[in-house]
């Protein structure tokens, strides 16, 4: 006699039951689960849903990537073309504890929408581009490394940029890519202490 027993479930008690001794239904699944052992094939009559997670997961990724290919040959043409490098399930700031305001300037700037005459000026906000100083095109990189109105804090960033190896003639492309985050920090010091509003609200 066959000292294996089975489990069963009754009146919330688990109780062990001694195989072979002519018990109704005990029998008949003994002689099963030594069938299915034997049996080279497993039949699976249902999948574990969190089996089903991953290819849905894959499924949706891959939707979001198709769609976002077919938008950018009609809107975001500057973004994808300088800094879209594959589809990537978490956004550049995942994780990373950034301050809000720093994710939503650079994230403005890389699409190419932000608070400065250049950009303005393709949505009929403002009639012109000039900026305050002269300069005829008031853009992102006209204000970080050349407008005469801030100066006064350009020396530092410079130098600070350089320490990392950094060196010029910059334009923010160089550091939007990725992004550069050390670097952005350092550009974000001078757009705070010049109190340049990239974005109309943070
Ligand atoms: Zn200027």
């Amino acid at each position: 006699m066959s000292l294996v027993s089975h489990i069963s479930q009754c009146a919330h008690r688990i109780m062990w039951i001694p195989s072979h001794k002519g018990i109704l239904g005990n029998e008949q699944a003994d002689r099963e689960a030594k069938e299915a052992a034997q049996s080279a094939e497993i039949e699976v009559h249902s999948v574990p849903h969190t089996d089903i997670f991953p290819l849905l997961k894959q499924k949706i990724d891959g939707n979001t990537y198709n769609q976002l290919t077919r938008q950018a040959r009609f809107k975001g043409g500057s973004y994808f073309s300088k800094y879209y490098s594959g589809f990537n399930s978490h956004p550049w700031f995942h994780n990373k504890k950034l301050p809000r305001h720093f994710i939503v300037w650079i994230n403005r700037v890389r699409s190419n929408h932000y608070n400065l005459k250049a950009s303005l000026k393709r949505v009929n906000i403002v009639q012109n581009t000039g900026c305050q100083c002269g300069f005829p095109v008031e853009d992102i990189d006209h204000v970080l490394w050349d407008c005469t109105c801030y100066q006064k804090h350009r020396q530092k960033m410079v130098q600070r940029l350089g320490a990392k190896g950094l060196l010029p003639p910059y334009t923010i492309e160089m550091f939007l890519k990725g992004p550069n985050i050390s670097a952005m920090k350092i550009i974000d010091e001078f757009v705070i202490k010049n109190n340049l509003r990239l974005c109309r609200a943070y």
